[in-house]
């Protein structure tokens, strides 16, 4: 038995933005017919069998109530990796590249074997695409989840990247060896203010809540994370994180005050100050 709408019907009927209505259905067409996306158009007048149209049926309502894309098809574009994605973790946002770019950049100039640790990893994004464009960094990835740690680990064995990466659990420095001493530091904490009403929008409604907020100003983190980072450094070694659009004053006097120097900002493709970095100084071991 199949269903009287063809592929065509299917997505110009549907309450989605057809957009978000081909997305959805080129999954489905791939789990249920192992079809590429393409037969979207090369098979338009195509009608799905019972089964894969309840299926439909059930991705097309997870959306219309909010869910996002990324955790309805359980895996998300990042860099130059695919991340699997479930609730137990962030989505990987475009900006966030920008904190890759910066540690690649880095690793570039040593020009030699990098040890780099990911503060907070979720789904892995940062440390993952670090690991599959340089054979040069060894990583450290570290998640207070233990659920985020289990996928982040999930997505190392599935891109072959596991012998370059060490996950550790804890929350932030305390989750690795206080002796340790690394040439880059990276993080994209929790930055969001408890009361931002952002929060109960959108897809954030769907992510956890620890990923996002640190149930306070918003700077606690990153003050965490930046007041220590002298002691993890290596002399000359680079830290740089993600913040909010409207933090990068504050994170900027973070790590002055850290006694950080050659402090930058830098932006995302939206023309936010998004990043900020800094390195321990030369003289101070
Ligand atoms: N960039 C995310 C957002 O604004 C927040 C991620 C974070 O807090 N690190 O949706």
């Amino acid at each position: 038995m199949s269903v009287s709408q063809s592929l065509r019907e299917l997505i110009s009927n549907c309450t989605l933005p057809a957009s978000e209505a081909r997305i959805l259905l080129a999954h489905l067409l791939e789990m249920h017919y192992q079809l590429p996306r393409s037969a979207l158009l090369s098979r338009d007048d195509m009608r799905l069998n019972e089964q894969a149209f309840e299926e439909w049926e059930n991705l097309v309502s997870r959306r219309v109530n909010g869910e996002p894309i990324a955790y309805i098809l359980g895996k998300k574009g990042f860099h130059n990796i695919e991340l699997l994605v479930s609730p137990g973790v962030l989505i990987p946002r475009p900006e966030t590249e920008l904190l890759v770019e910066i540690a690649l950049a880095e690793i570039t100039k040593l020009n030699r074997a990098a040890k780099v640790l990911d503060l907070g990893t979720g789904s892995g994004a940062i440390a993952l695409s670090i690991a599959s464009s340089t054979t040069l960094a060894s990583l450290i990835a570290t998640d207070q989840s233990p659920e985020a740690l289990d996928i982040a680990k999930q997505n190392a064995q599935s891109l072959a990247l596991s012998a370059q990466i060490q996950f550790e659990q804890g929350s932030w420095y305390e989750a690795i060896s206080q002796q340790d001493q690394f040439d880059v530091i990276v993080s994209n904490p929790p930055y969001i203010a408890s009361q931002d009403p952002h929060l109960g929008q959108g897809d954030l409604r769907f992510e956890p809540e620890s990923a996002l907020t640190d149930y306070g100003s918003g700077l606690s983190c990153l003050q965490a994370i930046i007041s220590k980072a002298g002691n993890f450094l290596k002399s000359g070694g680079l830290i740089a994180v993600e913040h909010g659009y409207d933090q990068s004053e504050a994170v900027v006097v973070l790590m002055k005050d850290a006694g950080l120097i050659d402090v930058q900002v830098h932006h995302d493709l939206a023309g936010h100050c998004r990043a900020a970095s800094g390195r321990k100084s030369l003289k101070n071991p």
